[in-house]
């Protein structure tokens, strides 16, 4: 079967950390048509605006994205083409693996666990005011609708990854109506997926036991806010953002991207650390039913990290980024 998939090499070190997933998952053998379109400041410079129409008809076309990061100008210029993205495709469900790996100096071993967030509501609602001159309200916005739909695709997801206990993460102790609601929703679900344990649990005490035993959880489902920040720290407990994949899904589009920015900093200098690009395509090829693939390229990203002579600079290694990409694909 042959897929057709848009790539959006992005800013940066995008191209290059792109190049480097699109190389690794080529040398897999699934048969990839890949239709390449440009977005964000290389595309506002080059086309006038940073999201093309002709980008957004090819990902509505192929429905499935491998993205590399795009640059968003602070203060002024255009608005963020991340945001826009997901919410012009209405891409509800923010997906994180969080995973150890011999020979990359982390907190913890043995952990490996998925965070997803809700990506549509909560305080990201924006809807924020001035009450006279001396207070600001933001409101958060929590509906059923949202987070039943965010909830069940936690558990579809738990059942498709093998995974044993969804975790929810609230704050329903003090926010009773909107997180309440939130947690209501999950333990609705919950009693529809018999075979999964389901546990709850409020982000703070979460917060501390993450850090303490990250060993002790499957899959976590939190609102977007919680979600944001416990992403974070969690991939900071096995090596950092450079290493962190990520998706964002929606009912039938699928964006997969690093979770770290555009490093213009490093750019075009081949020292870029393509790890989070690389993990986000094997995300990618287990969406698409390529599980053999998937575990391919994750074996093969395993084994090359273990010499620690063969990582990028970042993790104290001394190889460029085509040669950490080549080390890979011969361990294909
Ligand atoms: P960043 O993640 O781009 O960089 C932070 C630091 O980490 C820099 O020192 C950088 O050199 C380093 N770094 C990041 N990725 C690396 C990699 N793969 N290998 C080695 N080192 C790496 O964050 P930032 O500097 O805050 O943001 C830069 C731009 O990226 C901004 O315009 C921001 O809006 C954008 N951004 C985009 C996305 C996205 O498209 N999904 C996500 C985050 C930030």
């Amino acid at each position: 079967m042959a897929y057709n998939i848009t790539l959006i090499p992005g800013d940066g070190i995008g191209p290059e950390v792109i190049e480097s997933a699109r190389k690794v998952i080529d040398a897999t053998g699934v048969n990839i048509s890949w239709e390449s379109v440009e977005a964000g400041a290389i595309a506002k410079k080059n086309l006038g605006t940073p999201l093309p129409n002709y980008a957004i008809n090819s990902i509505k076309k192929n429905k499935i994205v491998l993205k590399g990061p795009i640059t968003t100008p602070i203060g002024e210029g255009f608005r963020s083409v991340n945001v826009t993205l997901r919410q012009k495709l209405d891409l509800f469900a923010n997906i994180r693996p969080i995973k150890s790996y011999e020979g990359i100096k982390s907190l913890h071993d043995d952990v490996d666990f998925i965070i997803v967030r809700e990506n549509t509501e909560d305080l990201y609602s924006g809807i924020e005011h001035m009450v006279g001159e001396d207070a600001a309200e933001s409101i958060k916005i929590i509906t059923r609708k949202a987070s039943e739909r965010i909830c069940r695709f936690a558990f579809e997801l738990a059942r498709k990854e093998g995974r044993k206990k969804v975790t929810l993460v609230h704050k329903a102790n003090i926010m009773k109506l909107s997180d309440g609601l939130f947690l209501k929703c999950g333990k609705k679900i919950a009693e529809e997926y018999t075979d999964i344990e389901f546990e709850d649990i409020i982000v703070d005490a979460m917060s501390m036991k993450l850090v303490q035993n990250p060993q002790d959880y499957d899959l976590i489902v939190a609102p977007n806010l919680y979600g944001d920040i416990l992403s974070d720290l969690s991939a900071g407990l096995v090596g950092g953002l450079g290493l962190a994949p990520g998706a964002n899904i929606g009912e039938d589009i699928a964006i997969f991207e690093s979770v770290h920015g555009s490093a213009p900093d490093i750019a075009g200098k081949n020292i870029a650390n393509p790890i989070s690009a690389i993990l986000s395509g094997a995300m990618m090829l287990k969406y698409i039913g390529e599980l053999e693939a998937a575990s391919k390229v994750e074996r093969a990203l395993a084994n090359t990290i273990k010499d620690e002579r063969k990582l990028t600079a970042d993790l104290g290694g001394t190889f460029g980024t085509e040669q950490f990409t080549e080390e890979i694909i011969s361990n294909i």
